[in-house]
């Protein structure tokens, strides 16, 4: 028989999004008539916007000729797409990113998963609590997480965000090697200022951590003191690598487009001590195991930064924080506890009276017809919290605030 990796039989069976689908279909089933607005699941609901489709439309027709068709592309991908993210996305605010330090991804969730490739398996890792699963589960199958005891993973370090301490991670106690931050943040849709991310990028240059920053919310940034890149920080370039995605800023999750930026400046060490260029071991990584996103969609990214693009990623963002505001307003009218919202598409609720997650969860889905996320399924601070998306239509979220509101809780 073959032998397989021991790890993946450690992960959890069930999948948080699993068994809330299975709980929304029992619920469908014996209530067929009811109306159900789901506010649950991250997927974006407005369309891809008209620059990115005819910059595809372009690239399909030129597939289709001899003279212009595109076979495999760089790993690293197109010169295109990574001068125009080095210049709008960076240098345009005065970061100093190279276009060769960006790497073209199929979406943030491939980067985050694999960047574990290049380091060490004896890496100790933190992660904010509650968390994007991706990064626990990719830390499992690697064997860098150890087992779960009650919810936690022995060999993780856990780094609580909650309503105590205003969901701003403390630097741990124990020292660590990697840790992930999420800001704007999935689940919690809270953000960290330019100083608060300061002191982690000032920790990690002291104590030879590296910081994989996942910025995927980075266009709902409003507010300016919240920072959209953590190379706005001085230093971070030295410790930090970046993951961005097209999936939530311009309808992409359908197309699957992202990029990572690994600099230069980055560096590691063998066992025996001898350093290495992180980026030289990413490009090695991607060259043996990604044959590059697909041209017709570095095509359409590259698009959304022409001046008709951005005007069109604009608009869609604004419709989304625009549900954003609405629901944590309407929520907070209800009388219940909610951040995020502001600099994001998530709203995170206190439940009330000391509701587990999944209680909660069953109550809006009873009482109100509304699907949200347990906030347990994200680590263990997520009990006793929940998440909404802003991503349904405008429509439907005003109709889930006045569903929420007629339960006086
Ligand atoms: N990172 C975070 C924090 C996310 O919430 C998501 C998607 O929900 C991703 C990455 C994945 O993005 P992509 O669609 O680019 O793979």
């Amino acid at each position: 028989m073959i032998k397989i990796n021991d790890n993946f039989t450690k992960l959890q069976a069930s999948y948080l999004f699993t068994e809330i689908a299975h709980r929304v279909a029992a619920y469908r089933e014996s209530h067929p008539e009811v109306d159900i607005i789901r506010m649950g699941i991250g997927d974006v609901t407005r369309p891809v916007c008209d620059a990115a489709l005819e910059a595809m439309r372009h690239a399909v027709d030129e597939q289709g000729d001899a003279a212009t068709f595109h076979g495999y592309g760089p790993e690293q991908g197109y010169a295109f797409l990574r001068d125009a993210i080095a210049l709008n996305d960076y240098n345009a605010r005065d970061i100093d990113i190279h276009s060769d330090e960006i790497f073209i991804s199929d979406g943030a969730k491939s980067d985050t998963g694999n960047i574990g490739d290049i380091l060490s398996p004896d890496c100790k890792v933190a992660v904010t609590d509650p968390v994007y699963p991706v990064y626990v589960d990719t830390n499992v199958m690697s064997g860098r997480a150890g087992n779960l005891v009650d919810g936690a993973w022995t060999n993780l370090v856990y780094l609580p965000c909650t309503l105590q301490n205003g969901f701003v991670p403390t630097i741990p106690a124990e020292p660590i090697d990697v840790v992930y931050l999420c800001f704007p943040n999935n689940p919690t849709g809270t953000t960290l200022t330019r100083e608060q991310l300061a002191v982690w990028v000032d920790y990690a240059r002291k104590n030879n951590v590296l910081i994989l920053f996942d910025s995927a919310y980075e266009a709902f940034v409003t507010e300016e003191n919240v920072p959209r890149s953590i190379y706005e920080i001085d230093g971070a370039k030295e410790v930090a690598i970046e993951f961005r995605s097209y999936s939530k800023t311009a309808g992409f999750t359908g197309m699957r487009c992202g990029y990572t930026v690994v600099p230069k400046e980055l560096k590691g060490i063998d066992r025996d001590g001898k350093e290495f260029s992180l980026h030289v071991l990413w490009n090695r990584r991607q060259c043996t195991k990604f044959n590059g996103a697909s041209y017709i969609v570095q095509r359409g990214a590259a698009a959304l930064y022409t001046p008709e693009g951005k005007a069109q990623v604009k608009e869609t963002i604004e419709y989304y924080l625009r549900n954003a505001r609405a629901l944590r307003d309407g929520l907070e009218r209800a009388g219940l506890i909610a951040v995020g919202g502001v600099n994001s598409p998530y709203i995170w609720i206190k439940t009330p009276d000391g509701m587990k997650s999944w209680q909660f969860f069953d109550l809006l889905l009873d009482k109100c017809h509304v699907v949200g996320t347990p906030g347990s399924g994200f680590g263990p601070s997520g009990e006793g919290y929940f998440r909404l998306t802003a991503f349904n239509t405008h429509e439907a979220t005003l109709e889930a605030v006045e569903r929420i509101s007629r339960l006086n809780l």
